[in-house]
């Protein structure tokens, strides 16, 4: 059997052309099948896109050839994704379909004569826009509200993730539709990740030694399934809108509809062009195969539509997408290189990670010479060794990575790489595996990789936000032994003159690293908390913590059972809480930091600010105009309040919206006090 799931045994020698076509059908549809859900529901990819087309395009075309034994769950024939259980169904107005998609001129040729022959001899122009690579989602919107937001699912339900909609910033959530006759209407459009976010996001799961996501389309796909609005708020995502539709009025064209979006306020036609004809689309299609890299977000290809609303209405649908619709898709860019060596990298808790070391290469608009290897499964996987010439890819993927090793250049005498035993450091520590982790971790406490990364986090902007403490000087004043951890920082001062005579440093660098120094003295408790670098303990989670618990003591004596009663803070974060303080060093660490005078109390400026609702309970029912109610949630929890989801004697507030729900009956029953929104924003401005 071969990777593709081609069974190529002796049998197969003996059966008939027909026959043999009708098992690769069979087994064609088994392995998109697993594809898909792997893809849609998992939000992981086992094979490239286009790896992925390429079996699709070979299922199609053989189904074509032999109609009768199409089978009925063939993907080909329907929209894939499934619902999720998880979230409430909601059945699509209009089917949400797929577009047919090809990585060929000549395909698109065919496109445009099926367009053409379609409309009989009609007059015809396209629009041309980026493909955008994330997750197709629908908002529906009533008398001007956003009512529902839900995604693709199998086409014709989807999952309702309002709550989670709600958190991108950019999507409004009413609309003022005084010009136009609309009351009702639904857009389309793509919510995706910029490559920033999803590279620092990644970079925070790797130190975890959490699974890292492939791209930002998977990881955009993973955050909206989540559960909690307040995560996925914090993970940053955007939308593209590219589609209007509505019962209301009569649209005439695709690109009229992209202006009434923007002028609705969506973000929508960036990019958008209007073409007469197709070679005017690939005009198009080829600007944009180089300046697709420029963009701060990915796109795998470009969208060409029929203009006239009309005459998409009147080519149809046929199967999973329009015929008046297709996609071109740029082919990933690859380049060939050899691998000089593979080094290990240890972030700053410990989780060591393979890195390619490569003969430099040009691809895409950068040299690259070096490219993640992820971990050790990603490496005997794939039976990736020194010496071989290895194929890179830079596509859809944004940081560059090693796709496959190219057995037929390899040299016989190359050795298995297998994961080195000890960490990189001079202390040459053993490095563990823990069970169900992918990560290799140096537990050694005075790991100096470990140590500059500690202390290169403490200083982050972020953190303690210490100017002049960046990667170089850090490794530089952790090898000439000056700081081994992040208290030395506050006894560099005594290093002044000794400082201003070393390479690279002068007397204003020196006074101004010392001056950023004592100025991040006056760091918040909740960002002290964030920079010791507690393994699991994010921005947000150190400042639920700080708000909760008010002071390093109280958190050093709290019990798991403590921690874990804080609203989001869960077992592993408390798990890693209660080791972290059972370390003495740690211990010792704080006390040289508290005698240093950082702060490691909520101060008055800081409990004014973050706990003025201290102790009180908030329940929202109905929809609140100014904002949405996670939102309200996270306000309220940032001055120190909790969101509780049902009414009891103990709540403090019932604050009500517009089309309130049985809450506020209940409010009143019991005798609660409510809000109306007026009264909670001035509560809480
Ligand atoms: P698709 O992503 O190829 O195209 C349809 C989608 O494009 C729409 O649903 C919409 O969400 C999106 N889109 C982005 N910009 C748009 C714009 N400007 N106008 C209109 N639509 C726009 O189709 P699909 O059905 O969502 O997914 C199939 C594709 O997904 C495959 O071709 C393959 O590349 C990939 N896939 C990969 C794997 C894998 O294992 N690697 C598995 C399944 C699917």
């Amino acid at each position: 059997m071969n990777i593709n799931g081609f069974d190529a045994s002796m049998d197969s020698l003996f059966d008939s052309q027909e026959s043999i076509d009708i098992k690769r059908i069979n087994q064609l549809v088994d392995l998109i099948n697993k594809y898909d859900y792997h893809y849609y529901v998992l939000a992981e990819s086992l094979v490239s896109d286009r790896e992925y087309d390429a079996l699709f395009k070979e299922l199609q075309d053989l189904e074509a050839k032999y109609p009768a034994n199409k089978p009925k769950n063939s993907p080909t024939s329907r929209v894939s994704g499934e619902p999720l259980k998880e979230f409430k169904s909601f059945t699509h107005k209009l089917p949400m379909l797929s577009l047919a998609n090809t990585y060929s001129e000549e395909e698109l040729n065919d496109f445009d004569r099926r367009v053409s022959d379609g409309l009989e001899g009609e007059e015809y122009s396209y629009t041309a826009e980026l493909k955008y690579d994330g997750v197709a989602i629908s908002l529906h919107y009533e008398n001007g509200i956003l009512t529902n937001g839900v995604t693709r699912g199998d086409g014709i339900t989807g999952d309702d993730i309002t709550m989670n909609i709600k958190t991108i910033k950019t999507i409004p959530l009413s609309v003022d539709l005084s010009k136009y006759q609309i009351n009702n209407f639904e857009v389309r459009g793509e919510i995706y990740m910029r490559n920033d976010d999803f590279l620092a996001i990644n970079r925070i799961r790797e130190e975890k030694g959490e699974k890292i996501y492939a791209n930002p389309r998977n990881l955009t796909a993973g955050t909206l399934k989540l559960l909690d609005p307040n995560q996925v708020a914090e993970r940053t995502l955007q939308i593209a809108c590219y589609g209007l539709y509505t019962n209301d009025k009569k649209l005439n064209s695709h690109s009229d509809n992209i202006s009434i979006l923007k002028d609705l306020g969506f973000p929508s036609g960036d990019h958008f062009r209007k073409c007469r004809n197709i070679s005017e689309v690939k005009q198009f299609i080829d600007e944009w195969k180089s300046k697709r890299y420029d963009l701060d977000f990915q796109i795998d290809g470009i969208v060409i539509k029929v203009d006239s609303i009309r005459q998409q209405d009147f080519l149809g649908t046929i199967a999973r997408s329009p015929r008046w619709a297709i996609a071109y898709k740029y082919e990933a860019e690859t380049a060939q290189t050899i691998l000089r060596d593979i080094t290990l990298q240890v972030g700053r808790t410990g989780a060591v990670t393979p890195v390619a070391e490569l003969e430099p290469v040009f691809l895409a608009g950068s040299t690259i010479s070096r490219a993640t290897l992820h971990n050790a499964d990603y490496i005997s996987e794939r039976d990736i060794r020194i010496g071989d010439v290895v194929e890179i890819e830079k596509g859809g993927e944004v940081i560059p990575k090693v796709v496959r090793a190219i057995i037929e250049k390899r040299n016989p005498d190359s050795n298995v790489w297998s994961f080195p035993h000890y960490c990189v450091c001079e202390l040459k520590s053993e490095l563990t595996r823990p069970d169900a982790e992918a990560n290799h971790y140096c537990e050694h406490p005075e790991c100096p990789w470990q140590i500059r990364k500690k202390i290169e986090h403490f200083a982050s902007r972020n953190a303690m936000n210490i100017d002049g403490l960046g990667e170089k000087i850090v490794d530089q004043l952790v090898s000439l032994n000056y700081i081994h951890n992040i208290a030395d920082i506050y006894d560099l001062s005594k290093y002044s003159d000794e400082l201003k005579t070393l390479d690279r440093w002068g007397e204003k660098s020196v006074d101004n690293l010392i001056s950023s120094i004592e100025k991040s003295k006056d760091t918040p408790f909740s960002k002290v908390l964030f920079a010791i670098g507690i393994r699991f303990i994010g921005e947000r989670s150190a400042k639920i913590l700080a708000n909760n618990l008010k002071n390093i003591d109280n958190i050093i004596n709290s019990t798991i059972e403590e921690l874990i009663s804080i609203r989001e803070i869960g077992n592993k974060m408390a798990e890693s809480i209660i080791n972290f303080f059972a370390n003495e060093n740690n211990i010792k660490l704080i006390e040289r930091l508290k005698s240093a005078g950082l702060k490691f109390q909520i101060d008055e400026t800081e409990g004014q600010t973050s706990s003025s609702l201290s102790g009180l309970s908030f329940v929202f029912t109905g929809e609140l105009e100014s904002m949405s109610r996670t939102e309200a949630a996270k306000k309220v929890e940032d001055l120190g309040a909790k969101e509780i989801k049902s009414v009891s004697k103990n709540t403090s507030y019932v604050v009500v919206g517009a089309n309130p729900g049985s809450k506020f009956e209940k409010a009143q029953k019991i005798g609660v006090k409510i809000l109306n929104e007026e009264e909670f924003l001035k509560m809480i401005s």
